[in-house]
């Protein structure tokens, strides 16, 4: 069965806007689907449908399981990094906020920043780290619970081209060794074609999904 599905799903907020119609969409375990449309097409509200922070006003959204998916990893397109405390104590929040033990949880923070390519950076705080090497704490930050679901709302929209491709990349490998299931949000037609095994979209007014395509592997990857 698919990780969450939406069946039929509007969502219409409180000022009247019809952010969402008629959406039916499915996040299957293992699959990297990328959400491609312009701006308020609803990518960020069908994200946070998909990781249970709103309810649709018709339709339904059912994770598998029954309930609400019990690990979810969120990367902002800001990432907020507290600027005092180091790479690694920002990669070991979570699970110091699940009581996990300290030794542990800078164990699992240093393996999580050396999947996104920070081995050697743990000691280094925010404001020496580059906008790239700033995304990739976060993006540790969100994997170091391991969570079955890793949503991503335009992690890449800061940065300059270099380090996009850098951390493009770095996802690429990320998903090869891990096997997470990623849904992310993006502008970029390069992006959704490079980077996922799924596109979804979107059109505006009201926000729909208007193609869902499979996508084969065109460019070789690392
Ligand atoms: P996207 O991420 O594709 O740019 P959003 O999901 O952010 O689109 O927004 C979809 C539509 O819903 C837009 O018209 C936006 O202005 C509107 N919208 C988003 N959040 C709210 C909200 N809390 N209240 C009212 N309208 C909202
Ligand atoms: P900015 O985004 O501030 O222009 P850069 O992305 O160019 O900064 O990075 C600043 C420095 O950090 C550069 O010398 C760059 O090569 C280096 N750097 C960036 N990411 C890594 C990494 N994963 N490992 C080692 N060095 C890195």
């Amino acid at each position: 069965p698919p990780l969450v599905a939406l069946r039929g799903v509007g969502v219409r907020f409180a000022n009247g806007t019809e952010a969402l119609a008629g959406v039916d969409l499915e996040v299957r375990s293992g699959e990297f689907l990328s959400l491609l449309g312009p701006s308020g097409c609803g990518k960020s509200t069908l994200l946070r449908l998909v990781a249970g922070l709103i309810r649709p006003s018709s339709g339904e959204v059912v994770f598998s399981g029954g309930g609400r998916p019990g690990d979810i990893g969120f990367v902002f397109q800001d990432p907020t990094l507290m600027p005092w405390a180091t790479a690694l104590a920002n990669a070991r929040l979570p699970l110091r906020l699940r009581r996990v033990a300290r030794s542990e949880a800078d164990a699992r923070a240093a393996t999580a920043l050396a999947a996104v390519g920070l081995a050697g950076f743990e000691r280094a705080w925010p404001r020496e780290l580059s906008g790239g090497m700033r995304m990739r704490v976060s993006i540790a930050r969100a994997l170091v619970t391991r969570p079955s679901l890793l949503l991503m709302d335009e992690p890449f929209a800061a940065l300059d081209e270099i380090n996009r491709h850098r951390l493009n990349d770095d996802l690429l490998r990320l998903r090869a060794e891990s096997g997470v299931t990623v849904a992310f949000v993006t502008h970029s037609v390069f992006e959704s074609v490079y980077l996922s095994s799924r596109v979804a979209v979107m059109a505006a007014r009201p926000g729909r999904v208007v193609a869902d395509l499979p996508v084969p592997a065109p460019f070789p990857r690392p």
